[in-house]
Formats: structure tokens, sequence, C-alpha cells
């Protein structure tokens, strides 16, 4: 038996894990002691986190759409039909959609190929905060600190970890004023005042100060709300969606809100889709993509529609970082072997790369993390 220290896929908190590992399967999951944002606790969706490398529809060959059904073919094929197809369309109909669910390295490598086709990119953030997040200096720890915090959104039941530091603020005296859509009971319990609300750019932030903290989980313009509140000192967090949105957006993959994403998905004749299951939100989506790719550790919703579909390594199969949404660049850490054939993301993109005779820049995961920290820092 042995203990991989690494961080849970969860949400952009960041939290550190430890994976135990048995005969090489994941057969638990235990919050990192040491780690300075869980601090030894995780919620319900983090002992959890491990399940998913058991998902009874994962992905273990690469599949190509022949007669409406899916057949198993080898990676060369695959990658040589996707090549084959891809040199059929104008840059200008090709889009890629990266994930805030992969790494920085993974991310970093299909920016890398979108950008040597002049092809199109993107990211979806969907109901979280818009913030430019290289401008951001809050953090989690000043959280505990704060005198005032102003909760737009709910970190309660979406971000638990978060919400436990702001416990822990209400411990110290601290007073939480929350805004919300929904009357939610959770946060009616945690609030010294609750408001809701219809419209969450339209909040009345005059009175902030420097003891102020606001936290932001809903989808508006956080970097309106820092300027608006800038003069007063108070700080700002916004919370990101998924573990690696924020290196995604730092890597500089255009970070999509909802509409704009549909609208890019819509706009396309060909799309490489990475980690994202547009399909959840509608299938019509994806009506106008005459050639489909999804590169996913399950088969996805959206990869029932797609020509081609990549089996991918998911994050306890893989090294690489994450970018929790205070900054904080973490190692995650390779626990058990990928099943059948998956692949790392980054990987499978330099493959099919050097089938469309591209150098994308890098040969290993160190290459691409020199990149990184010189992109991110
Ligand atoms: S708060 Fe997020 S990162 Fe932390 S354990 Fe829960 S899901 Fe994982």
């Amino acid at each position: 038996m042995k203990v991989v220290h690494t961080i849970c896929p969860g949400c952009s908190v960041g939290c550190g894990i430890d994976l135990i590992v048995k005969d090489d399967r994941v057969v638990g999951a235990h919050p990192y002691k040491k780690h300075p944002i869980n601090e030894g606790k995780s919620c319900l969706y983090g002992q959890n986190c491990y399940k998913i490398i058991y998902h009874e529809k994962r992905l273990k060959r690469p599949l190509i759409k022949k007669n409406g059904k899916f057949v198993e073919v080898s990676w060369d094929k695959a990658l040589d039909f996707i090549a084959e197809n891809l040199k059929k369309y104008n840059a200008e109909d090709i889009t890629f959609i990266a994930s805030g669910k992969c790494t920085n390295e993974d991310n970093y490598a299909l920016k890398k190929l979108a950008d040597n086709l002049k092809a199109r990119i993107g990211h979806c953030i969907c109901n979280s905060p818009k913030a430019n997040y290289a401008e951001i200096s809050t953090s989690i720890d000043d959280i505990e600190n704060a005198k005032n915090i102003i909760i737009i959104g709910d970190v309660f039941s979406e971000h638990t970890l978060i919400g436990r530091k702001v416990i822990k603020a209400k411990e110290k005296g601290a007073k939480v004023a929350i805004f919300n859509i929904d009357e939610k009971e959770i946060l009616k319990l945690n609030a010294d005042k609750f408001i809701r609300v219809d419209d969450y750019s339209k909040i009345d932030l005059s009175s902030v100060d420097e003891d102020t903290m606001i936290i932001i989980n809903a989808p508006i313009n956080a970097d309106e709300i820092i300027k608006n509140v800038k003069e007063s000192g108070a700080k700002v967090l916004p919370i990101a969606k998924h573990c690696n949105t924020v290196g995604a957006t730092l890597i500089g993959i255009p970070a999509l809100n909802k509409d704009e994403y549909i609208n890019l998905l819509k706009d396309s004749k060909c799309l490489y889709i990475m980690g994202e299951n547009p399909a959840l939100i509608s299938e019509d989506i994806l009506k106008n993509a005459e050639f489909l790719v999804v590169q996913d550790i399950i088969m996805s919703e959206t990869a029932e529609f797609a020509d081609v579909v990549l089996p991918s390594s998911c994050w306890a199969e893989k090294d690489g970082t994450f970018i929790n949404t205070d900054k904080r660049l973490q190692k995650i850490n390779k626990a058990v072997n990928p099943p059948g054939e998956a692949m790392t993301d980054w990987m499978i993109i330099k493959n099919l790369a050097e089938k469309l005779g591209i150098d994308l820049g890098f040969n290993s995961l160190e290459d691409i993390q020199k990149e990184i920290i010189k992109v991110v820092s």
C-alpha cells in the first residue's frame, strides 16, 4: 500500500488530499493534514473524488464512428484520421475547447496546437465570475482576518472549504452578509444578514471598507467590482469554477461565459473538445459541427456525438499542475496507471501535432512546465 499526496480535482479551492493506493488501485482519499487551505478537512465531493477513476464509462481505446457506431482503432489510425480532417478546414472554422478540469500542461499543449493552426480556442467558466486573475492578489488566508465578509453567491454548498474559512472568521467576530438569488437554508443559517437579489450585478457595495472581504461565486464581472471598491481598500476574491480554471485563464486561453461559449461552439464547423461536455447545456450547440473530436476520460453525452473519441488519463493517472482560485500553483502526482490505452492529454496533442507536421516546441512534461512558469509568474 502507498499514499500519494495530490490535489483534489473537485473545485478551484485546491485542497490537498492523500490517495490511498493498493495494487495499482486507489481505494480511498483522505484530506492532507498539513495543507494550508483545508487543514485536514474535506467536503463530501473531496472524499469521493477518486471514484471517477473507476467510472463504468471510462474510455480505454480510441474510437472512430463508422455507419453510426463506434469502432475501436489504433492511436495511429485515430490521429491520422483527425489530421486528415483538420487539414480540410480553414483556420477560422476550427475551434479547440480547453478545460479548467485539465492540467496546465494539457491546456498549454492544446493552446500551442490551436495557435499553430491559427484556430480559435476557449474554455468555459459558465456560471462563475469573470476575472483578470493576473491582477488579483487577495488570498484565501485573508478571509479569516476580515471583519466584514460579503458573499455574492454561495460558497457553503459549492466551495465548502471556503465556507469553512468564513465560519472561522465568524468565530473571531466577523459579520457575514450573503447575497443570493435563492433563499437557501444553508445561506440563511450562516449569514448575519441574508439579502435575496434578482440581479447580482446590482448589489450596493458603497459602504465597504478596508476590513471588508468580498467573495464572489456568481456569474458577474469581478473586475468591475474590484474597480468600484478599489478606493475603499476592500479585498475581493473571485471563486473560479474548476480545479484549474485559473490556470487555463492565466495561460492565455480566453475564458468564456455561457453565452460566449455557446456562440463559439455553434459557429464552428470543426470542433476539438478536451475534457468538456457542452451537450449537457444543449445538444443543439453541436449541430453545426461537421467534424467533432472529443478527448475525455469517459464516454460523455458530447462524446456520443463525436466522429472520433480519444481516451485520456484522469487527474490521478498523471503528473502535472493546477492553479487554484487564489493562484497557488500546486503539483498533482500520478497515483495509478490509466486504463487500457488511455493517454495523458498533452501527449495526445503532441502526437497529433506530429501527424500534422507541427513542432509544438516541447518533448517532455518538464519542457512544458518551464514554459508555464514563465507564462504564469
Ligand atoms: S472544497 Fe473543492 S477542492 Fe476542497 S475538498 Fe471540496 S471539492 Fe475538493
